[in-house]
């Protein structure tokens, strides 16, 4: 087991900034998610832990070691990418058994030790039946699994996972998920894993890392990075619907500031500064009141779509600008209704419009008022 720490890391393609002084600090046994959109720099993030790239700055350390320009094969990493390559001639028994039988003497391990490995494994991932078969013989998603048993059947200091697990169905991948989680922590190897699904991320991560362009926009456990997030990119990267984002002023008359948002004003404390900002709510945190009681705003439905347990309403607050609304399946509305919102004022995150950071003081007044 090993911590992993990356020291301002920046690599490089070209002109391409991959990964932008990327700092990131992963304790032992830690579930470590790294969560961003297609091309934000998870995977080469991944790769320069692995060793399989070398970073232009920055300092790779694992286990207090620092490793950045040593070889994958002196690093004691597992890994499992998206494009898993298996032997094409070894069934699948041999792929997987592969990484413990070349390291048999190092490891300690007897002929009996490695068939217990391979068939715990193999049992886990539901590909018993298939360990006689050629890679050939296997649809996408089984053979993804038999290169995650692969990875999974070494027990190194790391294992690396990039979407190891998208080429499953979707009932498969949430059983697989809590399998793998399961194992991870019932052997306590660091895991660094990388996914652009939210869902899988909230769901497995002990802490996530969120990033957008090269850069990290915020590391916290899942819901840390959910209720709390720093940056409107991650308000708006996670939640199903996302947050919604709604463009206020802040403005000052005589000794009062206020807060005015498409529909509704608030007084804010003078100390909050002026201009534009983004007020951020997510559709879980507002409900439809009964009736337009104090404090509630007038909105109009657009659409109504019932999704299972619940609906997710979109209105109009000033007849421009929309917000959603997560309901419950039996609350009922209809496109026209005009309706009556409350906030959780508890629930409301603040965002500089220029920068898209947090603003913290005002966040907090509008939080307690
Ligand atoms: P995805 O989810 O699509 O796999 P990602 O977040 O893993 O994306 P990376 O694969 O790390 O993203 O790529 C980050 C950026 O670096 C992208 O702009 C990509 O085009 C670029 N890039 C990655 N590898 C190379 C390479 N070998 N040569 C040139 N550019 C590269």
């Amino acid at each position: 087991m090993a911590s992993v720490r990356l020291e301002s890391v920046v690599k490089r393609f070209g002109r391409t900034i991959a990964v932008d002084r990327v700092s990131l600090e992963i304790g032992d046994g830690e579930f470590f998610v790294l969560l961003g959109p297609s091309g934000c720099g998870k995977t080469t993030t991944l790769r320069l832990i692995a060793g399989l790239e070398y970073p232009d700055e920055g300092r790779v350390y694992i286990g207090g070691e620092d490793v950045t320009y040593r070889e994958p094969g002196e690093r004691n990493v597992a890994m499992v990418f998206q494009n898993y390559a298996l032997y094409p001639n070894m069934n699948v028994y041999d792929n997987i058994a592969f990484p413990l039988k070349v390291r048999r003497r190092k490891l300690g391990l007897s002929n009996s030790d490695i068939r217990e490995r391979v068939l715990e494994v193999a049992r886990m991932l539901r590909i018993e039946e298939l360990l006689d078969r050629k890679p050939g013989q296997l649809s996408g998603g089984q053979q993804q699994r038999v290169a995650l048993a692969r990875a999974l059947v070494r027990r190194p200091s790391v294992w690396l996972m990039d979407e190891p697990l998208s080429n499953l169905d979707a009932l498969l991948r949430i059983a697989m998920r809590a399998e793998l989680k399961r194992l991870q922590k019932e052997l306590g190897i660091t895991t660094i894993y990388v996914t652009h699904d939210q869902a899988e991320a909230l769901s497995m991560a002990d802490r996530i890392a969120v990033m957008d362009r090269g850069r990290v926009m915020q590391v916290g456990s899942p819901q840390e990075v959910f209720l709390e997030p720093r940056h409107v990119f991650v308000a708006t990267f996670l939640g199903s619907p996302p947050m919604n984002i709604v463009r206020c002023r802040i403005s000052y008359s005589q000794e009062t500031a206020q807060i005015s948002c498409p529909g509704f004003t608030r007084i804010v404390p003078q100390t909050v500064g002026e201009g534009e900002v983004y007020l951020g709510i997510r559709p879980e945190f507002i409900k439809i009141a009964p009736h337009s009681g104090e404090g509630a705003l007038r909105a109009e439905v657009l659409v109504v779509e019932p999704l299972g347990v619940e609906k997710i309403i979109t209105a109009s607050l000033d007849g421009e600008t929309q917000i959603k609304i997560k309901t419950a399946l039996d609350v009922e509305v209809k496109p026209g209704d005009t309706i009556y919102l409350e906030l959780d004022w508890s629930r409301v995150s603040v965002f500089d419009a220029e920068s898209g950071r947090i603003l913290e003081t005002l966040t907090k007044e509008l939080r307690e008022p």
